[in-house]
């Protein structure tokens, strides 16, 4: 049974790296010469695999005047090098004269397309990029002939889908994951969140954790964060360098903050000094951000609201995260840290839209407690709802009812919340946690299926920011972000045979409910590449590595003193008690 066998057959430590191909080089139907048996055939590229399993022999050939019995896998140790060469060189030589293709920045291509903008997913198409923008998407076999990409990239695994638009995000809270869990919101913000933040946070703090968690979202496929935080001029900083698209909040919240200002009107004109500093960069854009309903009062969202008018920007804002939020402000209980500050006897909602803001630039945040007036105002003023389901459950704070205002017509977006409440800035999972907990919260197993978690996951993210004109979906004149995600690991197998969900295995269903987010491998933002193979090509994971360290450590003695002063309270206030 002794048999010759190619380099990359073998396994063993002792053998030399495999020298790795850059897959970019081959695309289907391209001629190569093969070295087999020892002497070099002519062959044909047949498919090209991206998959961990496929790393020693990426490349599928048929030998000329072969037939597909003799079709082999094979790897660098066995594809002409000298192919390859005259392949590079003819890539960054200018166009022959003879190849009258329309040059565009990147060709790539897929073994499916997931629009978004239409139903379905369309099989082995491309997407040619230019100047950022998505030229054309079209059958591959036509592609090759139309378009010459200065970058090629073949996925043949995979699919390519619009990124993620996680609509509600406090990015700079990354270094809050695990100090805070399983206790209830009130608690968790008056003994841990507001205590830490009045403490360290500030510009450094903000820069730093927007840093980890950009790309944390990168790397799980969000390509735009829509920011509510402390000193957003550092947000923008780090997302204008993470190359992620972000709408940046002007912040405000009535009391003082030691790391930022002084109160609402400070907050303010900080954030319009914001707008003018950033506002010519092409992937920020903002909205005026207010904390919620019982930390801003009538007269700083009346301000918010001039703003919003000002410049033309959405009101994001945390509304109905709880029963009592609503109940307390409706029964105008002064004595709850959750009723509104208002003096209107009314839910926080009744009360915005007597102040004219529930319209389609209303971003209102949670939304867990909604009557069927309520829904319907929603609906009428064209109001969006940005659901947060991972934070909703783990701090207990109730359901959204999903089901009914998509029914109504309401636009509903998905986020992400902070990490210190979720506790990951993952996308992928929450879209999946929307559709699932939506058909248990309707009792109904068709509610919010895949193609709508989908849509709402990246689409109605867009439509909410006012960005719908330009990304959420796949269409041709609309900026290049999107994502790949492979599809041929495990547990997304067998893998999709059909675009469509009634005929047989789906990509959309595939991704929805089987993938996770470690399945995306590359990420273009407006048309640059930011994660490629699942490298990422814009942030220094080093220095993310070494600030979360840093700051893990100051937190974590912070909490002991915080501790420290709580046990001593208490052990003052016994002896009060006592008399002693
Ligand atoms: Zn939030």
């Amino acid at each position: 049974d002794d048999a010759w066998l190619s380099v990359g057959d073998l396994r063993s430590k002792k053998l030399p790296k495999e020298p790795a191909l850059d897959l970019t080089l081959f695309e289907k139907g391209m001629a190569l010469r093969v070295l087999a048996d020892g002497k070099r055939y002519q062959a044909e590229v047949l498919e090209v695999s991206a998959a961990r399993a496929r790393r020693a022999a990426p490349i599928k050939v048929r030998y000329a005047g072969y037939t597909a019995a003799s079709d082999e896998w094979v790897g660098a140790d066995r594809v002409s090098t000298k192919a390859l060469s005259k392949k590079t060189g003819a890539e960054s030589k200018p166009a022959n004269k003879s190849d009258e293709r329309q040059a565009v920045d990147e060709l790539v291509s897929a073994g499916w397309v997931i629009p978004v903008e239409t139903e379905g997913a369309l099989q082995d198409h491309s997407i040619a990029v230019k100047d950022g923008k998505i030229l054309d998407i079209l059958p591959t076999s036509e592609a090759v002939k139309k378009y010459r990409g200065k970058s090629r990239t073949n996925l043949p695994n995979a699919a390519i889908m619009p990124g993620f638009v996680n609509t509600h995000s406090h990015a700079p809270m990354s270094f809050m994951r695990g100090i805070s869990d399983d206790i209830p919101l009130s608690k968790w913000l008056h003994t841990a969140i507001w205590p830490i933040e009045q403490t360290l946070v500030g510009p450094e703090f903000v820069g730093d954790g927007a840093r980890l968690a950009f790309a944390e979202m990168i790397m799980g496929g969000t390509t735009t964060t829509n920011e509510m935080y402390w000193c957003p001029e550092d947000i923008c900083k780090a997302a204008v360098e993470a190359g992620i698209r972000a709408a940046v909040g002007m912040i405000a919240i009535e009391f003082p903050f030691g790391g930022y200002g002084t109160g609402p009107d400070d907050y303010l004109a900080k954030g319009e000094k914001m707008v003018e500093k950033y506002g010519k960069e092409p992937l920020l854009t903002f909205t005026v951000s207010l904390h919620a309903p019982y930390t801003v009062s009538d007269d700083t969202i009346q301000k918010g609201k001039a703003l919003c008018e000002k410049y033309d920007v959405p009101l994001h804002i945390h509304m109905h995260e709880t029963k009592e939020e609503c109940s307390d402000s409706e029964k105008l209980n002064k004595d709850s840290n959750v009723c509104h500050m208002s003096t209107f006897e009314g839910t926080p909602l009744a009360n915005l839209r007597r102040m004219g803001l529930v319209t389609p630039k209303l971003l209102a945040v949670h939304m867990t407690c909604l009557t069927d007036d309520e829904i319907k105002w929603m609906a009428e003023g064209k109001a969006n709802v940005v659901h947060c389901p991972s934070s909703n459950l783990k701090l207990a704070s109730g359901f959204c009812r999903v089901g009914d205002l998509l029914e109504a017509g309401v636009n509903v977006a998905i986020g992400t919340d902070g990490a210190s409440s979720n506790n990951t800035v993952d996308m992928m999972a929450e879209m999946k946690l929307a559709a699932i907990l939506a058909k248990a919260v309707a009792k109904n197993a068709e509610a919010v299926p895949a193609d709508v978690a989908l849509r709402m996951a990246t689409l109605h993210g867009a439509r909410a920011l006012g960005l719908e004109d330009r990304i959420g979906s796949l269409k041709v004149g609309k900026e290049a972000d999107m994502i790949a995600v492979d599809l041929s690991g495990l547990p997304l197998l067998p893998a999709p045979t059909s675009g469509r969900r009634d005929a047989s295995f789906d990509p959309v269903t595939h991704i929805v409910y089987s993938s996770t987010r470690d399945q995306v491998t590359d990420v273009w933002v407006r048309g640059r590449r930011l994660l490629r193979s699942r490298k990422l090509l814009t942030i220094n994971i080093a220095q993310v590595r070494r600030d979360a360290k840093r700051w893990g450590e100051r937190i974590t003695e912070l909490l002991a003193e915080l501790k420290r002063k709580a046990t001593e309270e208490a052990a003052g206030a016994d002896k009060a008690a006592t008399g002693s």
